[in-house]
């Protein structure tokens, strides 16, 4: 351990889009922030890359225009089900289409601006002793900080060194992601369902299509590999195939995550304030866990704000006020999210839900601003 660690009023551990919007965030009050972030920017990620508008004010807030940096605007949401039945609306409040390459980095680039120290490690553990943080690097560096925020993602080495819950419990779904080139109009986002999973499909800048899809584990491991799935799986539903067939892709070959878990969290572990995913996930086909992660580290960072400043005058106050908060904003939407991801799972329910969708475009509306959250407000 050194024996002078450099002392920061917060640490973030992970530098996605919750880690990087609350160290903005943090810096505009002249905190001394330290972000820890194991990857390089830019970099890809596997997402589905559509994010509701509703996080639009707080990422100007922020600085960031994402139209400047070429996102796409999207207002038409369609969805299929494994039988290739369609369902179209439009979306009242609608989204944009950007990759994680361009939105990670460009929040990056402005965090550095915006004087946050930046730090390329991968954090081992964090330890809480006497009212104050020991991060401890694999460089062999350990920080010291008032306030930690977890930020490290659906999945972290760091969770198997906290031991919370959820890790101890394997996780039956993986994911693959990647881009092409081809026809697919701009302002459309589609989710198109197979036996076993669901992939969205949307543009990002400079006319790039994203597919991204997630699937059973147990469903894929019967194909020798992506490729024979796809045919086998993926493309009996027609949309899909069509799309895939008449692109190009970008990607040398695709991206892919395994291990992924919609289980329960807590947002305040070991007096870890947890933001974005490290707090709980969504499952994408019925949520934005990118707006989550986005809203998320507003709400704590105005929290840590009020104790820094002693505005809240214990830890005991702060964790609850946030746990509080992080329940309130997202607990149903997680209930819902996964409700309605376990009914599409069903094929033949599927099907019956469609119709029943078709026939009642009210509910449909009703369903899709759910999901979507009302526009944040920046205060
Ligand atoms: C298949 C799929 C499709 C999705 N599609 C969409 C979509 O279309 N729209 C949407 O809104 N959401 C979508 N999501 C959800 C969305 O991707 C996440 O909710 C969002 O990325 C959460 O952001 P985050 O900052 O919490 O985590 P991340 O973006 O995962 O960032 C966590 C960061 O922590 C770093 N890290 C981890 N451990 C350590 C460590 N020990 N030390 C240092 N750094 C560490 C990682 O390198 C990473 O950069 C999708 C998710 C999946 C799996």
């Amino acid at each position: 351990m050194n024996p002078n660690p450099q002392i920061f009023d917060v640490i973030i551990v992970g530098g996605g889009l919750a880690g990087l919007s609350s160290a903005i965030h943090l810096s505009k009050y002249n905190l001394k922030v330290l972000l820890i972030e194991k990857n390089n920017y830019p970099k890809h990620k596997v997402c589905g890359e559509y994010i509701s508008n509703e996080v639009l004010p707080y990422l100007n807030y922020l600085g960031i225009d994402v139209f400047r940096l070429g996102a796409q605007k999207i207002k038409r949401f369609e969805l299929s089900t494994p039988k290739s039945k369609l369902l179209k609306s439009n979306l009242t409040l609608g989204g944009f289409g950007i990759s994680r390459y361009v939105l990670d980095h460009a929040l990056y680039e402005k965090a550095k601006s915006e004087s946050v120290q930046t730090l390329q490690d991968i954090v081992t553990n964090i330890q809480f002793l006497n009212d104050e943080f020991s991060i401890i690097t694999k460089n062999n560096s350990t920080y010291k900080s008032r306030v930690v925020v977890g930020a490290f993602g659906k999945r972290s080495s760091i969770d198997i060194t906290l031991e919370r819950n959820f890790i101890k419990k394997k996780s039956p779904f993986l994911a693959v992601k990647t881009h092409v080139k081809g026809d697919f109009p701009k302002d459309l986002v589609a989710l198109h369902n197979f036996k076993g999973g669901y992939c969205g499909v949307s543009k990002v800048e400079n006319d790039v299509i994203n597919l991204c899809y997630i699937t059973d584990f147990t469903a894929f491991k019967a194909y020798k590999d992506i490729d024979e799935f796809q045919e086998e799986v993926v493309f009996k539903n027609t949309y899909l195939k069509t799309i895939f067939k008449n692109s190009v892709p970008v990607f040398e070959k695709p991206l892919t995550i395994s291990q992924i878990s919609f289980a329960n969290k807590s947002p305040v572990e070991n007096h870890i304030i947890m933001c974005g995913d490290s707090a709980g996930m969504i499952h994408p086909l019925c949520g934005n866990g990118m707006s989550m992660a986005i809203r998320s580290s507003q709400m704590a960072s105005h929290l840590i704000i009020d104790y820094l400043q002693g505005k809240i005058t214990s830890r005991v106050v702060f964790e609850k006020a946030y746990q509080k908060s992080w329940n309130n904003e997202f607990k149903t939407r997680l209930k819902v999210g996964h409700f309605a991801a376990k009914l599409f799972s069903k094929n033949q329910l599927a099907e019956v839900l469609i119709r029943i969708l078709n026939g009642t475009p009210i509910l449909l509306q009703k369903i899709i601003k759910q999901t979507h959250g009302k526009p944040m407000v920046v205060k």
